[in-house]
């Protein structure tokens, strides 16, 4: 493989250690999963890529997202910005597009290196070095020190074979795989014992998590680690089983929050979209949760203007959100993706119908968050510090709420207890006093 070179310095031969260490950037998009995992191939590097912006790298590597067919334009948009940069770098491209179109992203360059199996992409920037004249292992490049993060996510499964009629993701990224829970843990404990105070346990499917004793056994061995906190990034209404609940209940470190994906109010939109439940089930779930976890947050995911879904349906959505009572909706709209069912679909809902929904049930989430926020005023809430300025400490509370507290001495990591005074709504922010 062979570049232009644009710089001087950049045809060097580098050495480790000096100056010029050649450098890895890394561009990701879509979902927390992909996050985690470009958070893991860049800590092969020993970070250096992950401080480094694309226009100072010798190889970019672009994490991309196939979930729409906006995802992979922007997908695409990002491969050609890169190689468009002044360095010239070598492109390697990952990801969920990475593993549907490695043939289309090819003939965006010569430049561009296509690596769908992530766990090879470390070795394939080694390679791309190489071939640069930079020789270096992962092992060579000089580690920066990192401050200790507040919150890590920790990815402990791949995969889903669910296979929702408008969702590409199975396609993609193939059938539910665990990390077996010995791995797991031992992240966890190396997470913990680098004063990570909470840990986000994350997976594209994490109910089909298999290993071990299931989730409920893995939610034990993680707080066995002695980490203040844990986080289950989402949950499919199905697989809130009482296993489940009973094992969070029995772990002090499990934060009470739960994103449990809706999609639709409707149970004749949830039968197209193949969801394998109705809002009665679904209903069901939610109250399982709320008898373990009186004040739990409950977060979901809707998608609007799903093909075929009428005034009356959309209607249902909104009514049932309403009387669920979320913390926290994330609203989408509609888009159609090519290999999917749903693509094919009759009846597609004009664009400007689901600008409408989506505008509609955003209004709904942001009343719906600052209720439950102000349900919250007057009571005890812990507050996990990700960011001070001014005396002024700032982070989320186990409910997965913004809150801020009045600080002369809090530090990132740090755990708050503090009262909650009153809620903000324009940034939906908490403000809490300290006893
Ligand atoms: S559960 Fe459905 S929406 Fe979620 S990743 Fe699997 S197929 Fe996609």
């Amino acid at each position: 493989m062979s570049r232009p070179r644009s710089s001087s310095t950049n045809g060097a031969v580098l050495a480790p250690g000096s100056e010029q260490v050649p450098r890895v950037a890394f561009v990701t998009l879509g979902c927390k999963v992909n996050q985690t995992e470009s958070e893991a191939i860049a800590a092969g590097f020993g970070h250096r890529g992950a401080g480094c912006a694309p226009a100072d790298a010798d190889v970019v590597v672009v994490n991309t997202c196939t979930v729409t067919g906006e995802a992979d334009h922007k997908a695409r948009k990002a491969v050609r910005h890169a190689l468009a940069l002044p360095r010239s770098p070598i492109v390697i491209v990952t990801g969920c597009l990475a593993a549907l179109d490695a043939d289309g992203l090819r003939s965006l360059g010569e430049q561009v290196v296509v690596e769908a199996d992530k766990e090879r992409v470390g070795a394939r920037v080694v390679e791309a070095l190489d071939a640069l004249g930079e020789a270096v292992s992962e092992a060579t490049v000089p580690t920066e020190a990192r401050p200790a993060r507040a919150r890590a996510q920790l990815k402990v499964e791949d995969g889903c074979d669910a296979f929702c009629a408008y969702c590409i993701v199975p396609y993609a990224r193939g059938v539910p795989r665990a990390v077996p829970a010995e791995r797991v843990v031992a992240e966890a404990e190396r997470l913990a014992a680098t004063g990570v105070s909470e840990i986000v346990l994350t997976g594209i499917n994490i109910g089909r998590y298999d290993d071990d004793g299931g989730l409920p056994g893995l939610l034990a061995r993680v707080a066995a680690t002695g980490v203040a906190r844990i986080r289950i990034s989402s949950i499919e209404p199905g697989d809130l089983t009482p296993q489940l609940l009973e094992a969070a209940s029995a772990t002090p470190a499990f934060c009470a929050h739960l994103h449990v994906p809706l999609q639709s109010g409707s149970d004749a939109v949830l039968s197209r979209m193949g969801r394998p439940y109705d809002t009665a089930r679904y209903t069901a779930a939610v109250e399982a949760a709320r008898a373990a976890f009186p004040d739990i947050a409950i977060s979901t995911d809707i998608i609007v203007g799903f093909p075929g879904e009428t005034d009356a349906e959309f209607a249902e959505t909104l009514a049932f959100a309403r009387a669920t009572g979320f913390s926290r909706l994330h609203v989408f709209r509609y888009s159609q993706r090519a290999g999917t069912r749903a693509a094919d679909m009759p009846d597609q809902v004009p664009p400007a119908v689901r600008a409408g929904r989506s505008a509609q049930l955003r209004t709904l989430g942001e009343s719906l968050s600052l209720g439950y926020a102000e349900a919250r005023v007057g009571h005890t809430v812990e507050v996990l510090v990700e960011r001070v300025s001014d005396c002024i400490a700032e982070g989320t509370t186990r409910e997965y709420m913004r809150a801020r507290v009045p600080s002369a001495s809090a530090q990132p990591g740090r755990l708050l207890t503090a009262r909650a005074e009153r809620v903000d709504p324009g940034p939906m922010l908490i403000t809490t006093r300290l006893p």
